[in-house]
């Protein structure tokens, strides 16, 4: 009873315990990666202490596999493996219920280790965030292809899990600008995986969330960075107008306009209202007047302000490239709003908002069972890439299921097998390479929203359209429809020859619903 009057009062008063308690715990935690990070990169990037982590790693992967009898190995998952970081610091919506089962290994590697301007790649360990990286990288003159918006991702959930930004249309996931990794199996063994050494692996890592070893080091290919960003936004009145506008503006027929365009988004206010956002990076800003430093802190959520400013009759404006990679930082996307509604009241931003943006990972320690609930029964956090010419189709239906907007869209480029490069889960079935990702992030507004029902319903759509679920989402599948969504073919074989005893879980063990929600029933 007690524990229950508690936890309606932590929900009831979650915003004010945003403000008192996640607010400044995110500054000082933000202010410490930052000034730990600058150490490391100037003062302490030396290869060896790297190597020194990664066989610390190794150590502890050999002692649980000598301490492992094989018949335990076989059948028990409390002896299985994963990562030690806890589920409340990630930034998956779900806190994985196997992590309390498991055998922990503790990964600590978070330095960026070398920029190497002559190969153009960049080497980094895995828990590197996007924050940390551009911050280090843009100063240099350099970035990454494929920047994902929120500073918090990091490396290796990007490259294990998902990986999609407004650059995807170019250069197509997080997963397809990495050359080279650096994998511990689970017997302890340390593998370079490239295109070329260890191919399956290499190739199969992506999307595999960890079931196949652990990520130590990764290298991504790096490109000259800019100054600006030159946004120009155009409205559309109907979904019609929308499509064919993305299909023209990533048509790889028409060689000339997919060239002219770095960044390509969409943000749906209503099913019929959106803006096309369009960028290009630029070292001059002509119009100066019209430079909009959209990162200080007193500037409105993103989303807000291409409502308010563009919606109607669009515009153009030039943003700071840092500031345009972490754009959707401040609100969450539009997640803000649930948890803090009033982050973006002026008086706020003026006042508080130069404290940090609270951290999704600080977020969840306030979560009750009742907000838990609340977040999986009414609340949706869903991505779903389905090919391009079925958009218009999808965005139909998913107005029937959720009803719920702003809606991200963003293009995707994944191309079916080409000859030397293998497909791992992500293999499309269709002639078409271009996908767009359709984001749905909020509180659905259709009488009688079920989530369980609902999900597995568009989850059903995806499939049938050829179209993929983004797995750090709740995913409803059973285990024979994941596996008719994923190629399984290389996975199965990987785990087969690196993975004989199971001692890290199956990859459907780690992402299904039923696994990650055994406390209350969906
Ligand atoms: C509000 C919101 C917005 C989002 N926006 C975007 C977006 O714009 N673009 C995008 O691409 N994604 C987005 N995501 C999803 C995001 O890509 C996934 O959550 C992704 O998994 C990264 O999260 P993370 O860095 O916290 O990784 P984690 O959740 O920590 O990791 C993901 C998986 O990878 C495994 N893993 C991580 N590191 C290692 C390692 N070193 N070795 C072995 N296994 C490892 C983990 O065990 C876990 O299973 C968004 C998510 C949310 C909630």
């Amino acid at each position: 009873m007690e524990a229950k009057v508690i936890s309606n009062f932590f929900t009831k008063y979650r915003s004010f315990f945003v403000c008192i308690f996640i607010l400044p715990a995110s500054t000082v935690y933000n202010s410490y990666r930052y000034i730990r990070s600058r150490i490391m990169f100037y003062f302490m990037r030396s290869p060896d202490l790297h190597d020194n982590r990664v066989k610390k790693i190794q150590e502890q992967i050999r002692q649980f596999v000598k301490s492992t009898s094989l018949s335990e190995k076989s059948s028990v998952p409390s002896r299985q493996m994963c990562t030690s970081r806890p589920g409340w610091q990630t930034m998956s919506v779900h806190e994985g219920e196997y992590k309390k089962k498991m055998h922990k290994i503790d990964i600590k590697l978070f330095d960026i280790l070398e920029v190497d301007t002559q190969r153009q790649v960049v080497k980094l360990e895995p828990r590197v965030t996007m924050g940390q990286l551009t911050r280090t990288l843009l100063p240099l003159g350099w970035t990454i292809p494929i920047v994902p918006e929120l500073d918090d991702l990091t490396v290796g959930g990007l490259i294990m899990g998902f990986g999609i930004e407004t650059s995807s249309f170019r250069y197509g996931l997080f997963q397809h600008i990495c050359t080279s990794y650096e994998i511990i199996l689970p017997d302890g063994r340390l593998v370079k995986a490239t295109p070329e050494e260890n191919s399956e692996l290499f190739y199969g890592i992506p999307w595999s969330y960890g079931t196949l070893g652990f990520l130590v080091s990764a290298e991504i290919r790096i490109i000259p960075a800019h100054k600006f960003v030159h946004l120009t936004y155009t409205p559309t009145q109907s979904l019609d107008e929308l499509t064919k506008m993305l299909r023209n503006l990533t048509d790889v027929q028409n060689q000339s306009l997919p060239t002219q365009y770095d960044f390509l988004e969409a943000l749906l206010f209503k099913k019929d209202h959106g803006v096309v956002i369009m960028g290009r990076m630029t070292d001059s800003a002509d119009k100066q007047k019209k430079i909009n430093r959209l990162g200080r802190y007193w500037k409105p959520w993103y989303y807000k302000h291409v409502e308010s400013n563009f919606l109607k009759n669009g515009g153009d404006e030039y943003v700071p490239l840092l500031d345009y990679y972490h754009r959707h930082t401040s609100g969450l996307f539009w997640e803000m709003q649930d948890i803090l509604p009033i982050g973006n009241n002026p008086f706020f931003r003026y006042i508080l908002g130069w404290l940090a943006h609270p951290k999704p990972s600080f977020l969840k320690l306030l979560q009750t069972d009742i907000t838990r609930k609340q977040y999986v029964n009414l609340h949706v956090v869903q991505d779903m890439l389905v090919p391009i010419e079925v958009l218009e189709d999808t965005i139909v239906f998913f107005h029937r299921e959720f009803n719920t907007y702003p809606l991200w869209i963003c293009p995707a480029r994944i191309s079916a097998s080409k000859p030397n490069i293998l497909n791992g889960f992500i293999k499309p079935t269709s002639s078409c390479d271009m996908f767009i990702d359709v984001g749905i992030y909020g509180a659905p507004r259709v009488s009688g929203f079920i989530a369980k029902d609902s999900c597995r319903r568009a989850e059903a759509y995806v499939r049938q359209c050829s179209g993929f679920q983004a797995l750090y989402a709740d995913c409803y599948m059973t285990q024979e429809e994941f596996r008719q969504m994923f190629d399984h073919r290389l996975y199965d074989n990987l785990k087969d020859r690196y993975d004989p005893n199971r001692l890290l879980p199956d990859i459907y063990q780690k992402v299904a619903c039923v696994n990650r929600y055994p406390q209350f029933p969906l």
